[in-house]
């Protein structure tokens, strides 16, 4: 299989976007190491990859926090010995309008969405670079590219994503290491049932294809960076919206 023998880890990989690409990921041969909060549903996500017959741990890291990414990293390394793909999944919203937003959404959003990414990526990055060989995907969102009312601190995180992928990629194109994003249009998981109604028809309206995604859409858009057939594509941002933003 393409990732046989490879390993891969992803953050925040007990639901939603994340757990489809850990599946996926293993489906393709890949061992996993999950990070996450919430263990209970990390393990659900680990059993199923074990019974496909491939390695999965899980660790409970809050991205946001450095010693609990130290410590995730070093399980990582004693387990396996290695990470060729990381992919920075784990991300939250605190939606406001920018006079109601508070500090501590602003702070939060971008602890979890932004410095996360930068603290997994600086773990990474020092053992792929000793192998020469490295994948790095990050998820960002259609609205960096497009703005969202209400959503200033998310925004912000997600087109943070963005430039943090394009300095990466250029300092550790001579390492073998590639890193790109995926922005993801409007994609069914527990972040947008959230949402009101109206505003789900509003998007659904806006999307060519006519659909909403699932998280196995993003999913196949990881499984071909992670893959050696991506090899010549680094610090690029692939969208998978429907259409929603060309
Ligand atoms: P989700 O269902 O809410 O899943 C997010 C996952 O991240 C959860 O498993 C959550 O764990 C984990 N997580 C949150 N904070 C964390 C932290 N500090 N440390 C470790 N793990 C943490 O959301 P999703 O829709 O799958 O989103 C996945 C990614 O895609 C996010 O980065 C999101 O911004 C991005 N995205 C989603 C959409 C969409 O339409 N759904 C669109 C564009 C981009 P707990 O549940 O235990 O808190």
């Amino acid at each position: 299989m393409e990732l046989d023998g490879q390993v891969a880890l992803v953050t925040g990989g007990g639901q939603g976007i994340g757990k489809a690409i850990s599946l996926a990921l293993a489906k393709d041969g890949a061992d996993m190491i999950i990070f996450e909060l919430n263990l209970d549903k990390a393990e659900e996500v680990s059993k199923k990859i074990g019974d496909m017959g491939r390695k999965c741990i899980t660790v409970k890291v809050n991205v946001a926090n450095p010693e609990d990414v130290e410590n995730g990293f070093h399980k990582a390394i004693e387990t396996f010995g290695k990470i060729d793909i990381l992919v920075n999944n784990a991300g939250i919203t605190k939606d406001a309008l920018i006079v109601r937003m508070k500090d501590e959404d602003w702070d939060n959003v971008l602890n979890v969405n932004l410095k996360g990414a930068f603290l997994c990526t600086r773990a990474a990055v020092k053992t792929m670079s000793k192998q020469r060989y490295g994948r790095i995907i990050s998820i960002s969102s259609v609205v960096a590219f497009m703005g969202n009312s209400g959503q200033a601190n998310y925004v912000a995180s997600k087109a943070g994503i963005v430039g943090f992928t394009k300095t990466v990629a250029r300092e550790y194109a001579s390492r073998g290491i590639t890193v790109n994003a995926i922005a993801p249009g409007f994609i069914q998981t527990s972040m947008t049932d959230a949402l009101p109604e109206q505003v789900k028809e509003a998007m659904l309206k806006e999307i060519p294809l006519g659909e909403f995604g699932d998280p196995e859409d993003i999913a196949n858009a990881v499984r071909f960076l992670a893959s050696k057939d991506s090899g010549y594509i680094t610090g690029q941002v692939i969208h998978v919206n429907g259409g929603m933003y060309m």
